[in-house]
């Protein structure tokens, strides 16, 4: 599923394909999404121009010339693939983007569970969203006072996009490894130490990620996520895997206290 890291990659390449390009064309194929984005609103793109590509948690934001801004969301299996207008579409194409310049972008989505919404200039998306992890005003303190008033244990509370943007299910577990903090920790009860200590490893986490198309096909690279059974990479303790608020934690139980 892409995080932080791939959205930011994907918004790179958008950025590079679409912006400055003025819309020829939105065809919207899948009924789920034509249930977002009808025909009719797909047809009042024609003509707008794209000013620049926003990327804000894992949400994607054209930004259109006319103040109005197309929102796009991968959720699960969604990705961008750049070509021309007259290329034969891939299998799960869901939702293509033609530019005057004979140029276009393709949603290709296998699952089909990405968005794409259309806002109104006077009507922004309201993400909702925390800070990112590269604001600087996002201090080892914010972080902490932040923690201090979430229940539950740390690991569900980092997948809170309001708490923090962009992190998902891998880069969540990954972070606690880094920074030695159990999954099961309380999040009210880490000390602005373990907050700093986090807050570090979170930031380093991002940055090393590539970015490729879906972390999960590099896993080799991950310290926990989906190494079940396999020895921590700081003291060989096999990888433990637990079920919290429905999503697979991994941790070493060991190491991360
Ligand atoms: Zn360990």
């Amino acid at each position: 599923m892409p995080e932080l890291p791939e959205v930011e990659s994907a918004v790179q390449r958008l950025r590079t394909a679409a912006s400055g390009k003025k819309i020829a064309k939105v065809s919207v194929l899948h009924p789920a999404l034509k249930r977002r984005l009808s025909p009719a609103r797909a047809r009042s793109l024609r003509g707008a121009r794209i000013r620049d590509v926003e990327r804000r948690g894992k949400h994607q934001l054209f930004h259109l010339d006319d103040g109005r801004v197309l929102h796009a969301h991968f959720r699960m299996t969604g990705d961008w693939l750049m070509g021309r207008a007259d290329d034969e579409l891939p299998r799960f194409a869901r939702a293509t983007i033609d530019f005057t310049d004979g140029s276009r972008v393709v949603l290709e989505d296998p699952r089909a569970l990405s968005t794409l919404d259309l806002h109104a200039a006077d009507a922004p998306p309201e993400l909702g969203l925390g800070p990112e992890p590269s604001d600087p005003a996002l201090t080892a303190a914010f972080f902490h006072a932040a923690l201090s008033k979430k229940r539950g244990p740390i690991k569900p509370v980092l997948l809170d996009q309001r708490v923090i943007a962009g992190l998902g299910n891998i880069y969540a577990a990954e972070s606690l490894w880094h920074s030695r903090i159990s999954p099961e920790t309380p999040a009210s009860s880490l000390s602005v130490a373990q907050v700093r200590a986090l807050l570090a490893a979170i930031r380093r986490v991002i940055k090393r990620a590539t970015g490729t198309r879906y972390t999960d096909s590099s896993v080799s690279r991950l310290a926990v996520y989906d190494r079940v059974g396999k020895p921590c990479r700081r003291d060989k303790t096999p990888i433990e895997r637990i079920v919290q608020a429905g999503r697979s934690t991994y941790y070493c139980p060991t190491c991360q206290r």
